[in-house]
């Protein structure tokens, strides 16, 4: 048997025990036009299952913006940006990110992912305690992992039960870190950041908010800090991704002005990773220029059609522009998923282990790119789902 062989094997079981369980993944192609349609399987689809939520993926200004970046700088960073990836679009990128909240410095990252799996290392390590809330995103846990500190989860949002985490262990760590999201990216609720920011504050512990899912859509587009009245001084290391409301891509550290410069030294997913496409840094700026202008209620919009959703069904109100619809199976999951795309809608099923088993979902996304028209008749369409 070769290496070929035994390699093809491995891969060819682990695939058998995915699918025994439904969990095999497989893509589809997907065209995204402007609006929030997509085209897929020969069909047209309103998509509610992007995090596109302002629409800015094809925002003229942001695409304009890009273009002229593309043009003028390149494809390419040619390096990453501690050789000669860092083009001067990054210093007005990472200026507008600081402003927005309020911090006195940013750090671009090449993503979300990247951000956390670089930051957390940097700060702390084997002989330091994590705590990390227990629905937490896979790069907060590949963050603390790379760390090799002691990681404790607690339950989701109990503020009560990381305290008793930190009054058992805290006095063993020389520096303590904890890991949370503003907006929960599969539940659509937001972390109980002011108890959890006095709570660090108590234990000299160092609060890191994923705020991926609340830049642009709460606080008036500032973010969940912003939204829960905290300052940046409450919440020292706001990270956030520039894929989701903004549109682009990449991920970014606001923080103190001290933190952002040991990073850029240490922060090992940046220093070893060529610098973003230009264009990607243009449309960032750009996108960000339309968030912090914050014209015709832009930000506000997609938790105002989230609200109409659910009151149309009775469903609780939402706290962020993602709806979960709790399905229980994967099955069940699947059937919704392709009942809605009968219906003409883009939804996709979450199973485990993105989510716990026996809480597979439909995990809907409002845009501002939604007409009200879109979310009456999803509404409908739900329906007779539920
Ligand atoms: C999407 C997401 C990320 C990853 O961001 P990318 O820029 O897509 O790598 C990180 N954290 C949360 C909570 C997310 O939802």
């Amino acid at each position: 048997m070769t290496p070929q062989d035994s390699l093809d094997r491995f891969a060819s079981a682990k695939l058998d025990v995915l699918a025994a369980s439904q969990r095999r993944r497989t893509f589809s192609h997907t065209a995204r036009g402007a609006d929030l349609i997509a085209e897929r399987g020969g069909r047209s689809l309103i998509s509610f299952c992007d995090n596109d939520y302002l629409g800015l993926t094809h925002h003229p200004a942001v695409k304009a913006a890009a273009r002229a970046a593309l043009d003028r700088y390149g494809v390419g960073a040619g390096a990453s940006r501690l050789i000669t990836g860092n083009h001067p679009l990054y210093a007005e990128l990472e200026r507008l990110l600081a402003r927005l909240k309020g911090a006195e410095a940013a750090l671009v990252f090449g993503s979300g992912y990247l951000a956390n799996a670089g930051i957390i290392p940097a700060l702390v390590g084997p002989e330091d305690l994590i705590l990390i809330d227990a629905l937490g995103h896979a790069c907060l846990f590949a963050g603390a992992r790379a760390a090799r500190g002691r990681v404790e989860i607690f339950p989701h949002n109990d503020v009560e039960a990381a305290e008793a985490i930190l009054i058992r262990h805290r006095a063993e760590h020389p520096r303590c870190m904890l890991l949370t999201e503003g907006v929960f990216s599969m539940d659509g609720d937001r972390a109980p950041l002011a108890p959890l920011a006095a709570l660090c504050a108590r234990w000299d512990a160092w609060l890191l908010t994923d705020d991926a899912h609340g830049l642009g859509v709460v606080g008036g587009g500032r973010g969940s800090a912003f939204a829960a009245g905290l300052s940046a001084r409450d919440v020292p290391l706001q990270m956030g991704t520039l894929s989701k409301a903004v549109g682009s891509y990449g991920g970014y550290l606001c923080a103190s002005a001290p933190v952002i410069d040991l990073l850029r030294s240490r922060g090992r997913t940046m220093v070893y990773s060529t610098g973003l496409p230009p264009a990607t840094v243009a449309a960032s700026v750009a996108a960000l220029a339309l968030i912090a202008d914050g014209a015709e209620g832009l930000c506000a919009r997609p938790l105002a059609l989230a609200r109409r959703f659910t009151e149309a069904l009775g469903l609780p109100a939402p706290a962020s522009p993602i709806v979960p619809l709790i399905m229980g199976s994967p099955q069940r999951a699947l059937d919704g998923a392709a009942r809605l795309g009968d219906a003409g809608f883009l939804v996709m099923a979450i199973r485990a282990p993105t989510v716990p088993p026996g809480t597979e979902r439909l995990r809907l996304t409002f845009s501002a790119a939604h007409t009200e028209a879109d979310v009456d008749r999803l509404a409908r369409a739900v329906e007779h789902l539920l």
